[in-house]
């Protein structure tokens, strides 16, 4: 698949959009486990790559997600704006321009490795990346957007149940038990937003 200007303007307004509209949600998610600030650090990120959309829209999508991810990095404080930045800078990096189904798997997998090596981080130690990485093995298997957006809802409402061995949260120990991480809400965001627009080709 190819995708023209219209996509790409569809994809990041789809994942600003529900970012944005979830900025409470996410922060008060947050203000459980952590410092109350992850929905404002999205919402200013977001914000940040929407001022400079008609300039990502003109560039093949590959670079406009690679350079929205360089946005992220630097308009975005605490550990998710280097973590999404490095997220969708590799995601960029390793999309072909005329991408396969198989390609955008590659790419992914190859992004939250990246997330992985940032982070100092791994799966089941209640991150982003406990929604990331299902949605991956959803991608590689072959499931449509709609499973892959289950997929992500399932994973996010897991890390509910998961000790907190990363980030703020990890300071809490134990009693971050009960809360689903914010990151993995927001993550689920991203996928369920790019799910519909990929949905809808
Ligand atoms: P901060 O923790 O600096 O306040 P945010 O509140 O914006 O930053 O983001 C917190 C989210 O970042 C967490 O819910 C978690 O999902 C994710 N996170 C934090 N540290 C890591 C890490 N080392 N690896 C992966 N994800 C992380
Ligand atoms: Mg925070």
């Amino acid at each position: 698949m190819t995708f023209s200007q219209d996509d790409t303007r569809r994809f990041i307004e789809a994942v600003a959009g529900t970012l944005i509209d979830h900025a409470e949600e996410l922060s008060d998610l947050d203000s459980a486990i952590g410092d109350g600030d992850h929905g404002n650090n999205m919402r200013r990120g977001m914000t940040s790559v929407l001022e400079i959309l008609d300039g990502l829209v003109a560039k093949p999508l590959p670079t406009a997600v690679k350079d929205a991810g360089m946005q992220l990095v630097m308009k975005v404080g605490g550990a998710s704006g280097p973590l999404y930045g490095t997220l969708f800078m590799t995601l960029g990096k390793e999309l072909p321009e005329d991408a396969s189904r198989d390609d955008v798997a590659r790419a992914f997998r190859a992004a939250i490795d990246a997330v992985k090596a940032r982070g100092k981080s791994d799966f089941g130690q209640k991150t982003m990346l406990d929604v990331l990485g299902p949605v991956a093995d959803a991608l590689e298997a072959g499931k449509t957007p709609s499973e892959i957006s289950a997929v992500a809802a399932e994973a996010r409402a897991r890390t509910r149940d998961m000790l907190a061995l990363k980030g703020r949260a990890s300071f809490l120990g134990e009693r971050s038990l009960g809360h689903v991480d914010p990151g993995a809400r927001s993550s689920e965001l991203i996928v369920k937003a790019l799910s519909e627009c990929a949905g809808e080709e």
